[in-house]
């Protein structure tokens, strides 16, 4: 583990029909957060998400094309690729209450969304591909 300290929040609503995942991404290429989290509630036209499959090692993907809302999203900051990624999960529900969720992918379509962008001072953390699990982790 490493000590991070927080520095800067950002606070606000992001744009119907925007793509969920796209969105958070840009608040952090545009403020140039390397190193933070992120939270987010609201609801989506639809979803798209990813599950890992553990014994393949791979990401099977899959969508949900309904009305949810967005019962939690929780995610962190880091570089991927040189770049500030976005790693998210989302909890999402129907009208019943009955919930959905996995690894937030792109083709999660933004009906409204309040999000909290908290970004941290410390030491950088990279992706890179583990054998063990198949994961870009942090390395
Ligand atoms: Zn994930």
């Amino acid at each position: 583990m490493h000590q991070v300290t927080p520095t800067r929040t950002f606070m606000g609503g992001l744009d119907h029909n925007d793509d969920l995942l796209a969105a958070l991404t840009k608040i952090c290429q545009n403020e140039n957060i390397k190193l933070g989290k992120v939270e987010a509630i609201g609801a989506v036209k639809k979803a798209a998400l990813g599950y890992y499959n553990q014994d393949k090692k791979e990401y099977s993907y899959f969508t949900i094309d309904r009305h949810l809302e967005i019962l939690n999203l929780t995610g962190n900051i880091s570089i991927k690729d040189g770049k500030p990624f976005v790693h998210a999960h989302v909890t999402l529900a129907d009208d019943q209450g009955n919930s959905f969720g996995g690894h937030l992918i792109p083709g999660t379509i933004i009906f409204a969304c309040e999000a909290i962008v908290q970004a941290f001072d410390g030491p950088e953390f990279k992706r890179e591909v583990e054998p063990v699990t198949g994961l870009p982790l942090w390395e």
